[in-house]
């Protein structure tokens, strides 16, 4: 079966199946140009804006991570799938962290304390485990994420809290300046350092190359696998 959904760039290849093979190798060479294994990055399929049969097919044609930044969008597209890792990415208000739980199995965007305790107390209704990253910011331009000077100690709140700590989660400032993104993803990188955990996620479709080279473990793609969103 041919699968073709989304929108691809000019001169991308048209099936989704192609899309992520090209994509899967860009991340490996980009791994590859700075002595990296090409298996230390794994790629988190973005769906948000994007039908649940797109994600259903990005899964059958090998994606392992999917990832939304709202979790009413999530929850009809995200049930039932096959198996997969759900990532949430948007900003966790305290009064969804029911719905954030339930729905996903890795919060990548816990940025202060009280998003902590929330995520924690939902755990503990639902019984369920998620395992979380803290946001660290490292941009002007963004609203989220604890200063990165200050990620030691909410990864240490979250731990007492109860929850499983994977790592750190950034987005780069919005910018095409290459020496002003590789700066704020080393700050980001210090941050995973001193956090601990095996995922630093870090790097979108436009600023990915540059992530990996400071260390990313998983890159957030939605525009390059997906096409633009409407
Ligand atoms: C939308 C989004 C992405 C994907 O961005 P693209 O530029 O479409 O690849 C990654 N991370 C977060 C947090 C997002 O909100």
């Amino acid at each position: 079966m041919k699968l073709d959904v989304g929108a691809p760039a000019d001169g991308a290849p048209k099936s989704l199946r192609e899309r992520i093979a090209q994509l899967r190798a860009q991340v490996d060479d980009a791994a590859a140009s700075v002595g990296r294994q090409p298996s230390s990055v794994e790629i988190l399929g973005v769906t948000k804006r994007q039908p649940r049969e797109t994600v259903l097919a990005a899964i059958d044609a090998g994606l392992t991570d999917v990832g939304e930044s709202y979790v009413q969008e999530a929850h009809e597209k995200y049930a039932d799938l096959p198996p997969v890792r759900k990532h949430f990415i948007g900003h966790v208000q305290t009064n969804k962290a029911k719905a954030i739980v339930a729905c996903f199995d890795v919060v990548q965007s816990i940025d202060r304390p009280e998003a902590a305790r929330a995520i924690a107390r939902a755990c503990r209704e639902l019984k369920k485990m998620v395992t979380v990253l803290v946001q660290v910011n490292i941009s002007p331009t963004e609203r989220f994420g604890i200063a990165p000077e200050r990620a030691e100690e909410l990864a240490e709140l979250a731990r007492v809290e109860g929850l499983s700590v994977a790592g750190v989660m950034a987005i780069a400032p919005r910018t095409e300046d290459r020496g002003e993104r590789l700066r704020a993803f080393e700050r980001a990188a210090d941050a995973f350092a001193r956090v601990g955990g095996t995922l630093l996620s870090l790097g979108m479709s436009d600023d990915f190359r540059e992530a990996i080279a400071c260390g990313s473990t998983m890159v957030r793609i939605g525009t390059a696998l997906f096409g633009a969103r409407g």
